[in-house]
């Protein structure tokens, strides 16, 4: 007999969505995370005090009407969870060189403020612009089974089959050749992890138009949303484990039966919904002879996307008198926006003069409710290739060799050289400061290569290509940045995706709660936000109670 309904392997957010959807339609469910924290790259960690969010620094879809809003309030778990709204006259800075441009929330403001700062260009900004958001509708209407339809897409896709299989360079080729306008709208290219040459403008366009409505931040930081999945998947009498490594998927006569963890037990559920990466998941965990010899050679000839480089730091600079809100800071060394993608497939991270991009959080402008003592926390990110420090892969991750310490030294160093062009001074103001590479990623989160993505967000793994939630293994689903999209709204989508088609209903039957409402407040505007989250000051009612 069955141990459970339904066994999730890892607690991202979109094995978190899968089991609150799962939990919530009666079944029980328990999540196994090998981690000692829940909630993947969406997690929020701890070092000596601060708390950093690796994997989420905003997210779309949360105004009235927004596709995760809706799941979030119809998963229950809205009620739980406040964000804090990024500067909507900037939420992203995009400084290349000199030059500053801060991107406006909505597509009116941003083609305004494009066409004052470049006049002689605006009729290719209105092709461009237009162009996206023709793209961005006609996405909304595409399914993975609709993408395989040619007739369906030839009907549907008129602007995607004309602009969007180009590359973006090539896409922007139609439009413009100005190099900082080609920079400025090139450079959420981060978020997908493709540089310009090579990144697909229909996955430009998608994202670009994920976030034309500005970005939130959850209050807590990232971790506060996973946290917000366990409450409801407990409150539904289902179980989060951490420290609870699946070595493997049991399988008999084709069919997922349960799993095993890496202390030998074995637990059964009548379905397993994986949220780990193709290639834990089936070159690891699925023994090769439940595995076709197609996708074996699928998942051998995979290219994950980019890895990162992290720079988890605290300080006691005055950010926001330094300049600095709660928008974004994408860094680009030149107009280049390729620059920093050749970097993360460079083989050796040494000899660099000049990092040529890096992207800046401050997560205590972002949710100027996290601290209380002046300090701030930041993170800081640029791109490395795992090649680049595979060498280490295989040695003590709690005792290093000096040479790997030595390049973790190297990094810190060129990453504040940067920061300092963003924020001069900030390098006397460090009060804590920690690397992380692409091994540390693969330490924690077991993610193939130290990816941040996944699989690389090529035409080669989009739309139709992109891994199936239901599997080639009976009673096994697949979620997370490999299925319908990266992105905290990608993946939970996925989580309520492999839900729906393990229960056999539509995934908006599982969004059922009611009543629940997301909070969103702007971060830069204090006074708006109801007392219990304003700052204490000293004479305040509240800090006289403590
Ligand atoms: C630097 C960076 C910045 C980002 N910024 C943003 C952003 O601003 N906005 C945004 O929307 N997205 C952002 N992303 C992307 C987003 O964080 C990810 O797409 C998303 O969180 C991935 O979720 P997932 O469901 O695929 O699972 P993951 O987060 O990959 O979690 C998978 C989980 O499975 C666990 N696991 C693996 N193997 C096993 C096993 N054998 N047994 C048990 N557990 C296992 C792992 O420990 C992990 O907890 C960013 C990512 C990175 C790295």
């Amino acid at each position: 007999m069955a141990d459970y309904d339904a066994i999730i392997i890892g607690s991202g957010s979109g094995g978190m969505a899968a089991a609150t959807a799962l939990a919530r339609a009666g079944k029980r469910v328990v999540v196994f995370e090998q981690h000692y924290l829940i909630g993947g790259y969406s997690q929020t960690f701890e070092l000596e005090g601060f708390r950093f969010s690796p994997g989420v620094h905003y997210v779309g879809e949360l105004g009235e009407g927004g596709n995760l809003r809706r799941i979030y309030e119809g998963l229950g778990v809205a009620d739980d969870l406040v964000f804090f709204e990024l500067n909507p006259d900037g939420f992203e800075h995009v400084i290349v060189g000199d030059e500053r441009f801060d991107i406006p929330r909505g597509i009116e403001p941003f083609r305004a403020r494009l066409k004052q700062r470049f006049p002689s260009e605006a009729a290719g900004i209105d092709g461009y612009l237009d162009t996206v958001d023709r793209m961005a509708r006609e996405l909304e209407w595409a399914t993975p089974e609709r993408l395989r339809d040619k007739l369906w897409m030839i009907a549907r896709m008129p602007t995607t089959l004309r602009y969007g299989l180009m590359s973006l360079s090539r896409f922007l080729d139609q439009f413009t050749q100005a190099p900082l306008l080609r920079a400025i709208l090139s450079i959420q290219a981060g978020d997908h992890g493709l540089g310009p040459s090579r990144a697909p403008a229909v996955v430009h366009a998608g994202l670009q138009s994920y976030y034309m409505n500005g970005g939130c931040y959850p209050r807590g930081g990232a971790g506060s949303i996973p946290d917000a999945f366990a409450r409801q998947i407990r409150a539904h009498r289902g179980e989060v484990h951490v420290r609870s490594e699946v070595v493997r998927v049991l399988v008999e006569e084709g069919r997922a039966i349960g799993v095993e963890l890496s202390d030998g037990a074995q637990v059964r559920a009548d379905v397993v919904v994986s949220n780990v990466d193709p290639s834990m998941l089936w070159s690891r965990l699925v023994a090769p002879r439940h595995v076709s010899s197609r996708l074996r050679r699928r998942v051998r000839h995979l290219r994950y996307s980019v890895a990162t480089i992290s720079l988890f730091l605290a300080t006691s600079m005055d950010l926001r008198a330094a300049g600095l809100d709660s928008g974004n800071v994408w860094y680009n060394h030149t107009t280049d926006i390729d620059a920093p993608y050749r970097l993360g497939e460079q083989p050796e991270f040494s000899n660099i003069d000049e990092l040529p991009g890096l992207f800046l959080n401050i997560s205590t402008l972002k949710d100027p409710t996290m601290r209380s003592d002046g300090l701030h926390t930041a993170e800081a990110f640029a791109l490395a290739s795992w090649d680049a420090f595979s060498r280490w892969q295989d040695s003590d991750p709690n005792h290093r060799p000096a040479a790997y310490e030595a390049k973790k030294a190297y990094i810190r160093e060129k990453m504040l050289d940067t920061l300092e062009r963003i924020v001069p001074g900030l390098r006397d103001h460090i009060v804590f400061s920690s690397v992380a590479t692409p091994l540390t990623n693969e330490r924690y989160l077991k993610v193939t290569r130290g990816s941040i993505y996944g699989p690389e967000n090529s035409l080669r793994n989009a739309g139709p290509f992109r891994f199936p939630i239901k599997t080639e293994i009976d009673g096994l689903f697949q979620c997370g940045s490999s299925t319908l999209a990266p992105g905290i709204h990608g993946v939970t989508r996925s989580g309520l995706a492999a839900a729906a088609a393990a229960l056999g209903c539509p995934d908006y039957e599982l969004l059922n709660a009611s009543g629940q409402s997301v909070r969103i407040y702007p971060a830069e505007d204090p006074s708006s936000w109801p007392p219990e989250l304003r700052p204490h000051t000293p004479d305040s009612p509240d800090a006289l109670t403590g």
